[in-house]
């Protein structure tokens, strides 16, 4: 189904929780709404399920505007983070359960629900209760129960948040192939920004009540539209006057601060860089073992940056002499942002023979 929200309003007394959101999603894309604590996630589900009202803007589901028509009207199905499983209700119960409002045939729940736990991996504990299975097959019942009417749009919220971090991993494949296979359109929604660059086909970053930018995980990533995304997606250090750094000496914008990730780096010992030219001269301030790579922290033109380097290379010291190369910096100011690279590595500097 494609969806479409314009111009969501929504306040709780004066407190406005979404402000003017407006996005479209394609048919089957599985999209992430991602943010901190508080942002209006959760009122933005809400209010495509009809479990809360907008105060101004619609909602579009199919080129149907659903304003008006009340959450079972609106086929979609819905997965809660605390399971929200009937508790006295057998396995293959819970999952007939939208089925039997519906009022299909003995026959036809047995068949779809069969079909379902087939899919899902529950074989062999249809009989049993929710409190005698775990937070992962729990979460998986939920989901079967969800999608047994064959809803046309999924939403999730916080899916996962319950459950320990090694089965959360798990699930989040699991559900990404479940959805891949069933061809539903879902959002589900968590503040977990790895869950949702592994997962979603496409991001929403949800930031006081405003959606900040909406694109694929690579697209967020590499292309922040504003400084919030920027800080949040990823890692990065803040320096106030970029134009210090070799190669960023003329900003493309005036009165510039800016952000570098450790991805932006290459830090190492003369003679090791791609394009010494290009690079700056460091010393060694800092030096954490992050069990995949060193996290090096570097003081280069007056101010400390941090990047990786590969346990491959000779491990560094602090108050090791390094050469550091900056290959692009995120650059903003009160009303703009631009993401700049290095001069001197498509203009290196004329070598004289
Ligand atoms: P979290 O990740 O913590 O679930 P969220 O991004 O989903 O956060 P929301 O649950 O949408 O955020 O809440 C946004 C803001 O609106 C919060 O400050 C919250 O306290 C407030 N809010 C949400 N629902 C209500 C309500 N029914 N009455 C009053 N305030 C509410």
């Amino acid at each position: 189904m494609h969806i479409a929200a314009k111009h969501l309003t929504k306040s709780f007394g004066r407190f406005q929780a979404t402000k003017d959101v407006s996005f479209e999603i394609e048919k089957g894309k599985l999209i992430g709404l991602l943010g901190p604590s508080g942002g209006g996630k959760t009122t933005i589900l809400r209010m495509l399920a009809g479990l809360e009202q907008p105060d101004s803007g619609d909602i579009w589901f199919h080129g149907q505007r659903v304003n008006d028509l009340p959450p079972q009207e609106r086929g979609i199905g819905l997965v809660f983070q605390n399971y929200a499983l009937f508790r006295h209700m057998s396995v293959f119960d819970n999952i007939a359960f939208g089925l039997t409002v519906q009022k299909r045939s003995k026959a036809q729940i047995r068949e779809r629900v069969g079909e379902l736990i087939e899919l899902t991996g529950l074989a062999g504990l249809e009989k049993r209760l929710p409190q005698q299975l775990s937070g992962g097959q729990r979460q998986r019942v939920a989901f079967a129960r969800a999608i047994a009417p064959e809803p046309q749009l999924l939403l999730l919220d916080e899916p996962f948040a319950a459950i320990d971090a090694k089965v959360r991993k798990e699930l989040r494949t699991w559900l990404k192939e479940m959805i891949d296979r069933v061809g539903i359109t879902t959002i589900f929604v968590t503040h977990d920004q790895e869950e949702a660059v592994e997962v979603a086909d496409q991001i929403m970053i949800i930031h006081e009540g405003r959606l900040e930018q909406q694109g694929s995980p690579i697209e967020i990533y590499q292309h922040p539209q504003t400084p919030f995304v920027v800080s949040f997606i990823g890692e990065s250090t803040q320096l106030d006057h970029p134009s210090k750094l070799k190669g960023f000496e003329r900003l493309q914008l005036d009165e510039a601060r800016a952000m570098i990730r450790p991805e932006f780096l290459e830090i190492g010992l003369p003679g090791e860089l791609s394009l010494p030219s290009a690079a700056e001269d460091g010393v060694v301030k800092n030096v954490i073992f992050r069990g995949t790579n060193w996290q090096i922290e570097v003081e280069v033109a007056g101010s400390r940056l941090y990047g990786y380097r590969s346990l491959e290379r000779p491990a560094l010291q602090p108050g090791d002499r390094v050469k550091v190369l900056v290959h692009r910096v995120y650059l903003f100011n009160d009303s703009d942002h631009v993401t700049q690279e290095n001069r001197l590595k498509y203009d290196p500097m004329p070598v004289h023979i």
